[in-house]
């Protein structure tokens, strides 16, 4: 028997950099293929050489496209890496153009570095650059769902359905040796139930070992009428004659955000005021989105995936220049843009202009890292550094806190407790300290489960 081993190259002790290493004598595989993104000890990672001979690798494979799943990609076709990358069809799709936008974002960083003379090195390097980014796209290689693909002699592989974001999907790897069968399900990031357009995750009925995200392991979504909030917000501040500002990511957040507002405005809740959508990536997701229709949730919401992301006053701004114009509106709007953390991109320029406006609102979607723009004013600061000038912090804030693309804890608990007999081990990853050990309390408390939380570089006999 040969032994099959499981190391964990990321995703331990925080929500970024997932990568697995399932390996035998004579094969070996990455699952996962992520950035460390976050605090500086995390990013600093991005530059190490990976503990595992990489010129052995047969193959990469990708649950989907979030750059904390697929972005270390181009620094290991840098380094030679020129096999096969598996993943979705819409997984593929969404990293040609995810990755290409890294590339750029990173040349961005090392050239504000270089600026403002705090790197390292000297002149300071980008982790990637676009072009390396357009290289490392030749090697993705689309899958189809719930049909077995030998990997090699004795293992083989499914894609399902898990929800959280468009081409999402379960890895199972199946190991057949003569004395021996066994899998391994490679959960990645799993949506909630019931969202607007991801679908809910696929059941699974049993796998022998689980590699299950606890992204909020001690935290529940507040359950609440997304499209009532929204109307709220929207209304409240064109009587104040300010802008609806909201920063949101590219993939995933910008679509929801879409349909909440094409469905206010198909009851006809929206009021008549423009809506511009400033990120030619955002854009660009967008078509994927509807370009993979049937993998959306829209039946049981009567709305047709063709209209389901134009609301009719929908402006697509791609160009720089025009974008600037969106500053110096004098009537209500609604402005889109990322990053959605307030990091970097157009959406800065807005700020500048509306934050210190006490008649606009800041609709804040999603999760804040710490150490972000986002997390600052979430936290209640006055004012913000942008391009290195303070501006104020004036308009009112509203955290939308139920738009999230992971499962809450229940969520969680309800899929594992779809299945039909307990894994042999769970392994939580994907997760701060906290919420992987509240959530290993759940299981074991809710299922009896065993459940391990691997550490960084641990490795487990499987
Ligand atoms: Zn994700």
């Amino acid at each position: 028997m040969r032994p099959v081993k499981l190391q964990f190259l990321g995703a331990t002790g925080t929500v970024t950099g997932s990568k697995f290493h399932l390996s035998n004598q004579t094969n070996s595989w990455l699952v996962e293929c992520g950035l460390f993104q976050g605090l500086k000890e995390l990013r600093e990672r991005n530059w190490q050489i990976l503990p595992i001979d990489e010129k052995a690798l047969n193959g990469i494979i990708l649950t989907h496209a979030h750059i904390d799943h697929s972005g270390y990609l181009p620094v290991l076709t840098n380094r030679g890496y020129d096999r096969p990358i598996y993943a979705s069809e819409s997984t593929v799709e969404l990293c040609k153009i995810l990755l290409p936008d890294s590339g750029y974002l990173q040349e961005e960083d090392s050239r504000f570095a270089a600026k403002k003379g705090f790197s390292k090195h000297s002149p300071p390097l980008p982790l990637y650059t676009y072009a390396d980014a357009i290289n490392s796209l030749q090697y993705l290689k689309a899958l189809p769902d719930k049909e077995w693909f030998d990997l090699a002699d004795n293992v083989r592989m499914m894609l399902r359905p898990a929800g959280h974001i468009l081409g999402a999907r379960f890895i199972n790897v199946s190991v057949d040796e003569k004395k021996r069968h066994f899998n391994v399900l490679f959960a990645g990031d799993i949506g909630g139930y019931d969202a607007l357009i991801a679908v809910d995750p696929g059941q699974v009925k049993s796998v022998t070992y689980l590699v299950l995200e606890a992204t909020y392991g001690d935290r529940l979504h507040q359950e609440e009428d997304i499209l009532d909030r929204f109307e709220g917000i929207i209304n409240k501040t064109i009587d104040r004659g300010g802008k609806v500002i909201i920063p949101a990511f590219a993939v995933g957040r910008t679509q929801e955000v879409l349909y909440i507002l094409r469905k206010l405005e198909k009851q006809g809740r929206l009021p008549n005021i423009p809506i511009y959508l400033n990120s030619p990536l955002a854009i660009d997701a967008t078509g994927i989105y509807v370009k993979f229709m049937h993998e959306h949730n829209f039946f049981k919401n009567g709305l047709a995936p063709t209209e389901a992301f134009h609301p009719a006053r929908l402006k697509q701004v791609q160009d720089s220049e025009d974008s600037k114009h969106l500053n110096d509106l004098s009537e209500p709007a609604i402005i889109i843009s990322s990053s959605g953390m307030m990091t970097g991109g157009r959406i800065l320029h807005h700020l500048k202009a509306y934050l210190p406006d006490p008649r606009s609102t800041l609709v804040i979607t999603g999760f804040q890292a710490a150490g972000t723009r986002g997390r600052s004013i979430l936290d209640g600061a006055r004012a913000i550094k942008i391009h290195g000038v303070p501006v104020a912090v004036k308009a009112e804030v509203e955290f939308v806190e139920s738009l999230s693309a992971h499962g809450d804890w229940r969520d969680i608990i309800r899929w594992l407790k779809g299945f039909e007999s307990p894994p042999k081990m769970t392994f939580l990853v994907h997760a701060e300290p906290d919420s992987a050990a509240a959530m290993k309390q759940h299981i074991e408390e809710e299922l009896k489960w065993n459940v391990s939380i691997p550490k960084y570089l641990e490795k487990a006999d499987l």
